[in-house]
């Protein structure tokens, strides 16, 4: 469970995040949903202790990780700009992860399965198509096996497969107990991922509701 309670983050004059409270539940699906400034990123750095809030707390699981990133084991991430080394293949940028973090050594084999990357494992991420990337970064955020997942806008730029495999293996993610937690700035595709919504615009939270709710409301 994710738990923000009145997180503000202001940088310099600008406030990026502003008083927002909400819960993301674990299994299931919430979408984070707002337009392109309204304080995603911002709020998903300060979860996962990327970043630290001006004021107000963010909890996951109960833990506040402030300025100590989340541990990988803990709290799985795919933010917009994680760079990967491009002459590496995903074996290896996948193993020196897990070597870095304490993760065993198989733990790589079975997560380039889960994201079907197997066949290609050996070829440089260099060379990867934008799919065949976000399915390495999902590879990188499922390694350590985490109760908690994070994907800050996934499907951007994604063809219609790689659409609806994400959709597909977060369902499966949220339906194993996990929380997950996926930014969008597409009311459509969130209709059709999540089951929760949390409405973020100008930092600040607008609505929190199922996605039922809001489609027969509408
Ligand atoms: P979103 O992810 O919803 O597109 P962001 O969290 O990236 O929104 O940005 C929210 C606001 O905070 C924007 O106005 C952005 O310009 C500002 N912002 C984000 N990061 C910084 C930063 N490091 N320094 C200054 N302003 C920032
Ligand atoms: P390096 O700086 O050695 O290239 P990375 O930037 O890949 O290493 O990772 C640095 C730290 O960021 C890791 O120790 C891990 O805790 C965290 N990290 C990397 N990838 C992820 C991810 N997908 N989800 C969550 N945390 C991650």
């Amino acid at each position: 469970m994710i738990e923000a309670r009145a997180v503000s983050k202001r940088y310099g004059r600008r406030t990026a995040v502003d008083g927002a409270t909400f819960t993301v539940r674990s299994g299931a699906v919430t979408g984070f949903l707002g337009p392109n400034g309204a304080g995603k990123s911002t709020t998903i750095r300060m979860i996962m202790g990327l970043d630290a809030p001006t004021s107000g707390s963010v909890t996951v699981n109960g833990k506040a990780y402030a300025r100590h990133a989340a541990p990988l084991r803990e709290v799985g991430a795919l933010l917009e700009a994680r760079s990967v080394h491009t002459g590496r293949s995903a074996y290896h940028h996948l193993l020196a992860l897990a070597l870095t973090t304490g993760i065993p050594r198989r733990r790589v084999d079975e997560v380039l399965g889960l994201v079907g990357l197997t066949d290609v494992a050996h070829q440089r991420v260099g060379a990867f198509s934008l799919g065949m990337g976000q399915r390495l970064g999902v590879a990188a955020a499922l390694l350590g096996d985490p109760a908690t997942l994070i994907l800050d806008e996934p499907v951007n730029g994604l063809d219609p497969q790689g659409i609806l495999w994400i959709r597909t293996l977060l369902r499966r993610l949220a339906a194993e107990g996990r929380t997950v937690f996926v930014s969008s700035h597409l009311m459509s595709e969130m209709a059709l991922t999540a089951d929760h919504l949390v409405v973020i615009g100008k930092g600040r939270i607008i609505a929190e509701a199922s996605v039922r709710e809001v489609i027969d409301r509408a």
